[in-house]
């Protein structure tokens, strides 16, 4: 059957290039984050610690957002009913909405079904409002975007990642009449490194194109309100779209787009991917709300946070690994090559309970393999001795290489 014979080829593919996905069964467990049961393939269970996890600040399991889910259950029952038009758009969906929009200080938000499709969404409508819009879109920049801006089908340039001289040349090779957008991140979680945002904004206004940023990767953890890297560093009054997800850090499920009235009135009214699609859960979207409500005033748990991510840096600097350190929140440890990356990571779940999945080709660039740590507010001290012990000890079984990689 040739159906069934192009299956096993395109499966086989992927085996033979050493990228074939295998899912690790993992249950969390509420109030013990981040230990978890892993349920193994042949159905006995080990306890474990989940170290490559985008529940940055444990807010996943935080009484806050748990009681608001709970109440929005209880009082609303399970799904929305409908498409935010047809009957599918709550007074849950509306504080959610609005709790964002005063997060980002822009005068209206509004969610999606995930950050991928706010992203997709937007960024392939945005031709059908701008008539002849050229895209600049970093090279590194998230498949949510590059899809969103090929569906798009306009005119689209790619500059190298982080380059504002490439983008500042290409911008001015560029009709000055043509209208222009700037597509970008704010923390590229890969290496963990920033965007230039001040800089782009700067470009974008010498150039006369609008800004779109991801912070996906920040929203929650940076800025003093947990608005994001363009809230710290005093820029978010200049992007016309910030784009972040409600399933990182904030814990629950969702994406969204922050900006103008008008911009938003815009996306809602064009974008299939918002109209054709049922809206949340208004559980998911209570939980979410008392989220970003409460990450607005508790500066604490973001102060652990980068502390636990310090203090891993500097533990694991200490033993002359090979860390990729650009002063985020991410902790990624290089090896460079994919057979001995995933052979570590087997190790660390199988041998000492560490749970972090390698990092390999086409993700990241080949012989850019890595190991990606996320540690939280919930990893203690007892935790990062652990890991960095049993990395210690395989990095000298597996004689690994100890120079120090210039970030
Ligand atoms: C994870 C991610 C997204 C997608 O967010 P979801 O809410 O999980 O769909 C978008 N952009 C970046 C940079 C991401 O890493």
């Amino acid at each position: 059957m040739t159906y069934e014979n192009a299956l096993d080829t395109a499966l086989q593919r992927l085996h033979d290039e050493g990228r074939y996905r295998t899912f690790i069964d993992i249950e969390r467990r509420k109030g013990q984050f981040p230990h978890a049961v892993w349920r193994k393939p042949d159905g006995t269970e080990k306890d474990i610690t989940v170290w490559c996890g985008n529940d940055y600040l444990g807010m996943g399991q935080h009484p806050v957002v748990l009681a608001a889910m709970h109440e929005a259950l209880d009082a609303t029952g399970a799904g929305s009913g409908g498409t935010r038009n047809i009957s599918g758009t709550t007074v849950y969906h509306k504080r959610l909405e609005a709790e964002l929009s005063d997060l980002h200080q822009k005068e209206a938000a509004l969610v999606f079904s995930s950050a991928y499709i706010a992203n997709d969404a937007t960024l392939s409508t945005l031709k059908t409002i701008f008539p002849g819009l050229i895209i600049y879109s970093d090279k590194l920049n998230h498949a949510s975007m590059i899809e969103g801006v090929r569906r798009g089908g306009g005119e689209k340039r790619i500059f190298r990642h982080n380059d504002v001289a490439h983008l500042r040349e290409l911008l001015a090779a560029d009709d000055p009449a043509a209208p222009k957008l700037i597509a970008f991140e704010s923390i590229y979680s890969m290496d963990g490194d920033f965007g230039p945002i001040k800089e782009i904004c700067d470009l974008a206004e010498e150039f006369g194109a609008l800004t779109y940023l991801d912070e996906v990767h920040a929203v929650g953890m940076y800025g003093p309100r947990g608005a994001g890297v363009a809230e710290r560093d005093g820029q978010m009054h200049r992007l016309d779209i910030i784009n972040g997800t409600l399933g990182k850090a904030f814990g629950v499920f969702g994406g969204y787009i922050a900006a103008s009235a008008k911009m938003v009135d815009a996306v809602r009214s064009y974008a299939p991917g918002f109209i054709f699609t049922t809206s949340l859960p208004p559980v998911v979207a209570a939980g979410a709300a008392a989220s970003v409500k409460h990450l607005k005033t508790d500066q604490s748990i973001r102060d652990r946070h980068q502390a636990a991510a310090k203090m891993l840096k500097m533990r694991l600097k200490a033993l002359g690994l090979p860390i990729i350190d650009h002063g985020s929140h991410i902790v990624p440890v290089h090896v460079g090559n994919p057979v001995h990356c995933k052979a570590l990571s087997d190790m660390l779940l199988e041998q000492f309970g560490v749970y972090v999945q390698p990092i390999n080709y086409p993700t990241v660039p080949k012989g850019t393999e890595r190991l990606r740590f996320t540690p939280s507010p919930v990893h203690d001290s007892g935790m990062i001795d652990g890991l960095v012990k049993a990395m210690d000890k395989l990095w000298s079984r597996c004689a690994l290489n100890r120079a120090e990689m210039s970030a």
